[in-house]
């Protein structure tokens, strides 16, 4: 009875061991690809001057996300620079506090659904978030590339991309992103006034490709804009 006993304990411990070392596979994984993805952005020239963040879902239940921890240079950005945190923006896994903008992050995998969410700084979409925001947004259509975007079949798809005011103020601005997702369930980003874009995927790939074809966009917008004037 007592040998039954002890072997059923070894057991239970055994898989809580494989389980732990199964998440903290996941988690390197995932850091190890979003450090990877953060270094193509900076030299893009996406997320300069420590701009920027991104994030993945580790775990849905219970909810945790891998994202960069605030102030880093994009540039050099490695995996030990990720940190884990859950629902609350809790650090719950590496060092570092992470960016304010954690909140947008956990309200954009909450609303959408997202598997990955990733914050860019680039020139245009600081350009177009400035010159647009009396139009609330910016529609791209038309365009080729629009068809990198999750779902959309023709150039001839009209994408909203919206802009929100830019604050200081976390809690608040996680509101107005939240119910502007609620209001424009199919958009696949939208911009914050004269600060950035916010974009995101199901998984990583297509969050990074959204990234890729939105930046796209906007400077064919921008550099467009120059050709017309010239
Ligand atoms: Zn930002």
């Amino acid at each position: 009875m007592k040998t039954t006993k002890r072997r059923s304990g070894a057991i239970r411990v055994r898989l809580k061991t494989e389980r732990t070392r199964a998440d903290s596979g996941d988690f390197s994984k995932v850091a190890e690809s979003l450090a990877e993805i953060g270094r193509g952005f900076y030299a893009r020239g996406w997320v300069l001057g420590t701009s920027g963040n991104f994030s993945s879902v580790v775990s849905r239940e219970p909810l945790r996300l891998a994202i960069t921890s605030t102030g880093l240079d994009k540039g050099n950005l490695t995996p030990s620079q990720f940190l884990e945190i859950d629902e609350a923006a809790n650090v719950m896994r590496g060092d570092g506090r992470p960016s304010a903008e954690a909140l947008l992050h956990l309200t954009i995998v909450r609303s959408v659904g997202a598997g990955a969410v990733l914050h860019t700084h680039s020139v245009w979409g600081t350009v177009l978030s400035g010159t647009h925001a009396r139009h609330g947004g910016l529609a791209l259509q038309g365009f080729e590339m629009l068809k990198g975007l999750a779902g959309v079949q023709t150039h001839k798809h009209r994408e909203w991309l919206p802009i929100l005011e830019n604050s200081q103020d976390m809690v608040e601005l996680a509101d107005r992103v939240s119910r502007t997702l609620e209001q424009a369930p199919g958009i696949h980003g939208f911009l914050l006034q004269e600060h950035g874009l916010y974009t995101w995927g199901e998984s990583l790939a297509e969050a990074k490709r959204h990234v890729e074809i939105l930046e796209f966009l906007m400077e064919v917008l921008v550099r467009s804009g120059a050709a017309q004037n010239a």
